[in-house]
């Protein structure tokens, strides 16, 4: 099967997904709410469905749908559920109304519950499990995404509001689902969607209720399908992979850097004390450099070069590594995960054999993978003489189609 490392099974606890599909969702334009409109021969209503339940820590789903589509859902929920156990409801006027629903109609031992957007089909089972983890350890948690932008507040809404101020861009997020939550906290939080007025999420009612809900790393390839613009990306992603086209790309990168004393060697994003560094535009990490032309390669996004100009001032002295992360932000929204990643650096110095697990394990973690993921090897120009005042990398990545991953989990 293919290299793509599901987490581990949590055990002794029962999760349950609720999909709250009972709203009419009509800002995609067409005349079908957005959730019953077929992508790729599965409807995205089905395709959520199908997403959670193959995340090994899902136990069973309870779904909220217009009471005109219950049978349909039923039909739909059972074919796409892996054999999980599906209840399915009738929705409320409302999202918390639905949730409301659907959490009355839990299992008794359903002890943590999710709830996930019925237009959120593109779903992985790592952002699932880290969600899973983090509201088993905190009572509330929900995968979300931190911005790259900076970030105005204005003093009005609308397009022509004045800029009040600028806000920390490290302190905001943005919320996806699922949002996570223990069995009484949630049940807490339905209990206050009841009686306040409307809210956008659960998360709000638990925030304001003064529990903790912790936020983990949500996947910008997690879309809400909400707009007409969104459903045009979204038949793009299921049909960019037909029967018989490659669902795996492969790509190659190569960097070479001087030795240059007196700088700092980074090197993977390890700072290596006591050998001389890499001369370069940035910190010189020629590792992290050689794996984004490698990603980037594999997706076709171009290259190191292209995406960060060492004419760019922007990125004298940058963390390579903070790159990396980058980089890996748009080959995930380009809708790949990471199959492996294979380096080879060759040079006299520094040993590479004693720094190989943890520059795997810091590659891995700007990758969103697990160190099994990445090997890191070393040579030594032997005999090459020439090759001695120069650090060189090889690296090649296998990126995995997301569909094609999901599919073969
Ligand atoms: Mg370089």
């Amino acid at each position: 099967m293919l290299p793509y490392h599901p987490h581990g099974r949590v055990s002794d606890v029962s999760v349950y997904v609720i999909i709250a599909a009972g709203g009419l969702g009509r800002r995609a334009g067409g005349p079908v709410p957005k959730q019953w409109v077929t992508l790729g021969g599965q409807s995205i209503f089905a395709r959520s469905v199908g997403a959670c339940a193959r995340a090994s820590s899902v136990t069973g789903l309870v779904i909220a749908v217009p009471a005109e589509r219950l049978g349909e859902a039923r039909v739909q929920a059972e074919a796409a559920a892996c054999g999980k156990a599906v209840i399915v409801v009738e929705g409320g006027a409302r999202r918390q109304d639905s949730v409301a629903h659907a959490a009355a109609a839990l299992p008794a031992d359903a002890s943590i519950v999710l709830i996930h957007d019925a237009a959120r089909p593109f779903v992985t089972e790592p952002v699932i499990a880290r969600v899973v983890e983090a509201t088993q350890r905190d009572g509330g948690a929900i995968a979300a995404l931190g911005v790259h932008d900076t970030v105005k507040l204005a003093d009005t809404p609308g397009p022509t509001a004045r800029i009040r101020s600028t806000l920390p861009r490290e302190t905001v997020f943005l919320a996806q689902t699922p949002q996570g939550f223990r069995r009484d906290v949630l049940e807490h939080v339905v209990a206050l969607g009841q009686q306040g007025g409307d809210v956008t999420d659960e998360a709000t009612l638990a925030e304001r209720a003064g529990y903790v809900v912790r936020l983990v790393a949500g996947d910008p390839a997690n879309i809400k399908i909400t707009t007409a613009e969104d459903m045009v990306l979204a038949q793009q992603r299921v049909s960019s992979a037909r029967p018989g086209e490659s669902r795996v790309r492969v790509g190659v990168g190569y960097d070479s850097h001087a030795f240059a004393p007196g700088r700092p060697l980074k090197l993977g994003g390890l700072l290596v004390p006591g050998v001389d560094g890499l001369a370069g535009h940035s910190d010189g990490d020629a590792v992290c450099h050689a794996v984004i032309d490698a990603i980037l390669g594999a997706a076709g996004l171009g290259d190191v070069g292209t995406l960060f100009p060492d004419t760019d001032a922007r990125w004298t002295g940058a963390d390579s590594l903070d790159l990396l992360r980058q980089a890996w932000g748009r080959v995930q929204a380009a809708g790949y995960g990471l199959g492996n990643l294979d380096i080879a650096v060759v040079c006299c110095q520094p040993k590479i054999g004693r720094l190989r697990d943890a520059m795997a394990s810091s590659l891995a973690g700007a990758l969103d993978g697990l160190p099994s993921q990445v090997s890191v090897k070393g040579k030594t120009p032997e005999g090459t003489p020439a090759l001695a005042d120069a650090l060189i990398v090889h690296a090649v990545a296998l990126l995995v189609e997301r569909e094609a991953a999901v599919d073969g989990a």
